[in-house]
Formats: structure tokens, sequence, C-alpha cells
């Protein structure tokens, strides 16, 4: 990382709280990552961590605090000094600035695997079908998988179609890329090709914040784990302090579980 590049995070959450009716989900999330940092989240089923990253995309609203992305707050922009809550446009605006995968892939079954992801950059960001072909011949190389270009999502593996989803989720040039256990849904023996094409995009600099179960990739990969327990960040550092040696009980018991 250049030192220009490490002086402002591109995600800055703040006191992020969000609940659904009395049920209070996150309690107070504070998170900032750099650009060009690989977050990885680790924490029990029912922590938070999905509801966080949905709040981070705006999918779901959060009631207190801030999430910043690119100097920009989440579902408000600044008109004259004072903070409006944003449109739809806006919003639409802000998440192209994100991409998103998920543990269902949910590619479009009637559309080949290039149209699948041109869709976005043509249909919504005006891109030309020229360009967006070229760009989308580049992903494919880049997660392995050009010459699947003309086939269809039930042609593929599960492993090759959650691949797809990255290279559609890159399609917009996204700053920042979510992953929400992106291998869970994958049989044991595609689980490696996913998380192989994982880091390569964190070799590349790619800005990222997985959700994952996966420690070995955690270890590897991350530059910095998260560890969330009940709505909190219970601990956050770097994978051989927070894996290898953790400091809180939860942490501790949590991790056992992978031993
Ligand atoms: P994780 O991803 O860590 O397993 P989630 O963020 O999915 O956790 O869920 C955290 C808590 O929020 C759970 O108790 C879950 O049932 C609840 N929750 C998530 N989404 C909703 C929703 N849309 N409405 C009500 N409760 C929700
Ligand atoms: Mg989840």
């Amino acid at each position: 990382m250049t030192a220009s590049q490490s002086q402002k995070p591109l995600v800055e959450a703040r006191n992020v709280h969000k609940s659904f009716d009395q049920l209070e989900v996150l309690k107070g999330i504070d998170l900032d990552v750099m650009p060009g940092e690989v977050v990885v989240i680790l924490g029990p089923s029912g922590s938070g961590k999905s509801t966080f990253l949905r709040c981070i995309n705006h999918l779901e609203a959060i009631q207190r605090g801030y999430i910043q992305v690119d100097g920009e707050q989440i579902g408000y922009a600044l008109r004259k000094g004072r903070l409006e809550k944003l449109s739809p446009n806006g919003i639409a605006r802000q998440r192209r600035k994100i991409g998103m995968v998920f543990q269902q892939f949910n590619l479009y079954p009637h559309m080949t695997v290039l149209q699948n992801i041109i869709e976005a950059p043509i249909g919504i960001h005006g891109e030309s079908r020229k360009d967006a072909i070229a760009n989308a011949m580049r992903l494919l190389e880049r997660v392995g998988l050009s010459e699947k270009a003309e086939n269809y999502p039930r042609q593929l593996s599960g492993g090759q179609q959650q691949r797809v989803a990255i290279a559609r989720a890159l399609a917009i040039k996204p700053k920042l890329m979510l992953f929400d256990e992106p291998t869970s849904a994958l049989d044991p023996e595609l689980v490696g090709e996913v998380l192989a094409t994982m880091r390569d995009l964190a070799k590349q600099g790619l800005t990222m914040i997985v959700v994952t179960h996966e420690i070995g990739f955690a270890r590897e990969a991350a530059d910095r784990v998260v560890f969330m327990d009940g709505g909190h960040i219970i601990e956050m550092g770097k994978p051989e302090d927070v894996i290898g040696n953790p400091q809180h009980p939860r942490t501790q018991a949590f991790l056992s579980r992978f031993l």
C-alpha cells in the first residue's frame, strides 16, 4: 500500500446500530477499512455479520451511527451543508461503488455467462455493448473461465457459478467488494477454487470485506480479522493475533471449534 492510499479509509463505520423491531442486531459497530485492505469477519451464526454487510450496501437502513464509503455517507447526501436522505436513484448510484457476492450465486438461469456479466454494465450503467463484452471477457479470464462465456449457469459447477457471480459483481468496477459466506453453499471439493479466485483479487489490491468460516483463508489472505459476537466486535487485529493467539474467551471458544 502506498502512502497516499493509506491516509483515508474507504469504509468508515461508526457506532452502527441496527434493530429489527425489538431485536437489536448491531450494537455499536466501529470499523475502518483502508483502500486495498482485506478484512475477514468471523463469528457465530446470528452475530450480525450479514446484517452489517447489508447495512454497508444500504440493503438495510441503520438507526444510529453512520457508514461512509469512499467519503460519502451511505443513504445520505450533503446538500448546502446539511445531510439529506438520498432518493432511490441516489442510493443506486452509491451502490455502484460496492459489489456483493452472496452464498447463493443467483445467476440468471436463462442468460449465458457473458449475458449475466454484461447485463448491469449495459442496462444500469449505460456502457456500450462492445466495452461491456471486452471487460466481461477480461473478468472471465481473471476468474479462469474464459471458455465458459457462452455456457448457461446450469452447465457449470457450483464453484464455476460462484466465480461467474464474482466476475458479475466486478463488472460494475466497484471500489469495494463484500462477500457473504461465498463458499458456504458449495460442495467441499469446490471451495478451493473460489477461495483461490478471492486470494488473487486480494493480491491485486481490491478492497474486500469477507464474511467466511474458512479460517485458512482468513489466516492467509486477511490483512485484518474481525471477530463478531452478539452484535459487537469482540476482537480485531492481524490474523496471527486474532486467530493465532485470541485474547477474548468468546473468540477462543469460537475458534476452538475449528481445531
Ligand atoms: P449472521 O450473518 O452473523 O449469521 P445475521 O446478520 O444474519 O447474522 O442475523 C443477526 C440476527 O438478526 C439474527 O438473530 C437474525 O435472525 C436477525 N435478522 C436478520 N435479518 C432480519 C430481518 N430482516 N428481520 C428480522 N430479524 C432479522
Ligand atoms: Mg450471515
